[in-house]
């Protein structure tokens, strides 16, 4: 193999460079044959290179093997640095040496130059090769960006990163929307949320915790809003209020959009962001229902707001919102009953987060008293037995606790305004997809 020496990424180089030896690998991305010189463009992560072939002026044998290299082959070029305004990042390589590291098969499954679109599922299918696209490859940029904004934001507030099980005993909200798995002898299943666990924390003194980790669901609907394996960043903390846990979560979705808004990239995806004020818009459930019903669309007092109903929502609001104060019925056994008159009602310290399109996040303040939790899993129709690890940790000083969970997924379609949720994972998992 040639040794590859002085090897830089292409967007490291410049025609400040000019008369240097360096090596740049990748991929052939394209090839144009314009009879007298023949232009490689070499893609990297970073970017491109041109590679200018003169045909008078290189040796044949190198010609006529740059010209015959499969596109979407590994390459390493070796050779000098020319200044040329007209290629990316000003500069050409006159190439003196190439190697191919690994030959491409033709006919490729996807065109990488985004010349030609190609289906969500044969992007999907092929999905080593769309990241390949600027598009794609842009996204998950932006994605780690985001999480690495998440880190920092929760670092610099002094909460404590936590990894809780994703095997587990107990459902976190009951019901249908766990996978079994076999365990040993036993059935247990793949964890749908770190609720009872964040929770359970909250009575060891660690106050202040979040957690960015998969949860699985059994969704069977098929919607562009929902994977049977999404990534979840949680947080809980103790002695505040649902309030407060409502202030941290728009601080954190102001903080990301501001560490995202100058991402170079985000041209290429179409996006043009801002920032969006703080603090969000709140309303009620009960002024949701009603701004709903001036519109036409009529939802009884205690059902949920479905999918239709919060894209009408979404468009009278247009903006971020909070919708609080939501009926207990339709929040889970850990909400906290608010106190009106002095009796809690029927109406719980919950809140959703929902951006025009969909719902961001779910959260709530919660019960913390043993007795009232217990009451609560038991009106839900639930076994307080299976839950009894969990309600062990609020027999010996709980202290009062909120908290919420957070797609990334959502928030990230939401920011980039991409249609479907399986385009900002990696390796999508729904119904039908369980490879690549
Ligand atoms: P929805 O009603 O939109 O299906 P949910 O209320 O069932 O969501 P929660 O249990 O409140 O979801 O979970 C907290 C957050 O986790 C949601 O607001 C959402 O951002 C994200 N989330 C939950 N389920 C999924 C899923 N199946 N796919 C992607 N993200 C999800
Ligand atoms: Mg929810």
């Amino acid at each position: 193999m040639l040794e590859i020496q002085n090897r830089k990424y292409t967007n490291e180089i410049t025609a400040a460079n000019a008369g240097e030896r360096v090596s740049v690998a990748g991929w052939v991305h394209e090839k144009r044959d314009l009879g007298g010189v023949f232009f490689l463009i070499v893609r990297d992560i970073s970017g491109f290179a041109q590679i200018t072939l003169p045909k008078k002026k290189v040796d044949k044998a190198l010609f006529d093997h740059v010209k015959r290299v499969p596109r979407e082959s590994v390459v390493v070029v070796e050779g000098e640095v020319k200044g040329e305004k007209k290629a990316p990042n000003g500069y050409e390589i006159i190439p003196r040496q190439m190697e191919v590291l690994s030959e491409s098969s033709q006919v490729l499954p996807l065109d990488t130059t985004g010349k030609v679109g190609a289906e969500l599922d044969t992007r999907l299918d092929a999905r080593f090769m769309d990241l390949r696209t600027e598009r794609t490859k842009h996204i998950f940029i932006v994605r780690s960006l985001m999480l690495k904004a998440m880190r920092d934001f929760f670092d610099e507030r002094g909460l404590i990163e936590i990894n809780t099980p994703k095997i587990v005993s107990a459902a976190t909200e009951g019901g249908t929307a766990l996978f079994p798995i076999s365990y040993f002898e036993r059935e247990a299943f793949l964890n749908q949320s770190p609720q009872l666990y964040k929770q359970i924390l909250m009575a060891s003194g660690f106050d202040r915790v979040y957690e960015i980790a998969p949860i699985f669901r059994a969704e069977e609907h098929d919607t562009t809003k929902h994977l049977n394996e999404a990534t979840s960043v949680d947080v809980e903390l103790a002695f505040v209020s649902d309030k407060e846990v409502m202030t941290l979560l728009e601080e954190l979705i102001a903080f990301v959009y501001s560490r995202v808004v100058g991402y170079p990239g985000l041209a290429k995806l179409n996006v043009t962001l801002e920032v969006p004020a703080i603090p969000f818009r709140r309303i009620t459930y009960d002024e949701a229902i009603e701004l709903l019903s001036g519109e036409g669309e009529q939802i009884e007092w205690g059902e949920d707001i479905g999918t239709s109903a919060e894209r009408t929502l979404g468009t009278i609001i247009g903006e971020l919102y909070f919708i609080t104060d939501w009926p207990c019925a339709i929040k889970p056994f850990y909400a906290q009953p608010a106190d009106v008159d002095g009796k809690s009602g029927d109406i719980c310290n919950a809140f959703d987060l929902m951006h025009p399109r969909l719902e961001l996040s779910s959260g709530s303040q919660r019960v913390h008293s043993y007795e009232l939790l217990k009451r609560q899993i038991e009106t839900k129709g639930l076994s307080a037995d299976s839950f009894e690890f969990y309600l062990d940790a609020f027999r010996y000083g709980m202290p009062p606790h909120a908290g919420w969970g957070l797609g990334v997924e959502r928030l990230l379609m939401s920011m980039l305004e991409i249609e479907n949720i399986r385009d900002v994972v990696l390796f999508p998992r729904d119904r039908r997809r369980l490879a690549p």
